[in-house]
């Protein structure tokens, strides 16, 4: 089932748009028969769980942290992690550069923004991302690259609304990537949005990366 639902997402995807497979909760077998069937990208949650992953499953994986990151974890993944879609903090980003000199790489990283009418999701708002771009901090960072924006909208049967919080990345997205030459470590190319289920509307609001867990793997059991 697995390779099948893979197959018939990717087939409907736009070519610039980057499936990620949210493989958090599915044991190893689920992420080897998407593996086999030629899939790379997998997206985990919780850096412990992805570390146990990484050790047992083959390295050219890529692996994406796609939840909320608290700092004393980031030197667990730091060896390894391809993408970190959740950074909403200067204070994250700073231990981020820290195991990135350590591990002498430079980690890529997605700023996630709060863009749902919902208390409940995290990231920064506008405020705050001016303030952590304006920072002395971010500015000599030398180990974290920022690769773009990541958002979650409300969840919601209301197209329209959630239309409108995608589109609201997008332009951010696009206002920053028209500034970026100020940040020798701001690279604007991915705009992480869209879910199994929106990820056509935020397709359609200009995402570059879909993070697609319960449509390819069934839904997640957290018992
Ligand atoms: C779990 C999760 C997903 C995938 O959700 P599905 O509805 O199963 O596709 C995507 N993004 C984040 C941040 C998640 O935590």
């Amino acid at each position: 089932m697995i390779a099948e639902n893979l197959k018939e997402i990717s087939t409907d995807l736009p070519e610039h748009v980057k499936l990620i497979a949210v493989s958090k909760t599915k044991p190893e077998e689920d992420i080897m028969e998407a593996y086999k069937a030629g899939h790379r990208d997998f997206g985990e949650n919780k850096v412990q769980e992805m570390t146990a992953k990484y050790d047992e499953l083959p390295k050219d994986i890529r692996w994406h942290m796609i939840g909320h990151v608290q700092r004393n974890k980031v030197k667990y993944m730091a060896p390894f992690v391809h993408l970190i879609h959740g950074v909403d903090s200067l204070k994250l980003l700073k231990e981020i550069e820290k195991q990135g000199k350590k591990h002498d790489r430079t980690i890529d990283c997605l700023l996630q923004m709060h863009i749902a009418k919902e208390e409940t999701k995290f990231g920064l708002d506008e405020q705050e991302l001016e303030e952590l771009l304006a920072s002395e901090s971010f500015r000599n960072m030398k180990h974290v690259r920022i690769k773009g924006l990541m958002g979650m909208a409300t969840f919601t049967d209301n197209t329209d609304r959630v239309k409108e919080e995608f589109t609201f990345l997008k332009e951010l997205f696009e206002a920053l990537k028209e500034r970026q030459d100020q940040w020798p470590h701001l690279e604007m190319e991915i705009l992480s949005m869209g879910m199994s289920g929106d990820y056509k509307t935020a397709i359609s609001c200009g995402s570059t990366m879909v993070r697609i867990g319960s449509s390819i793997f069934g839904e997640r059991n957290y018992n």
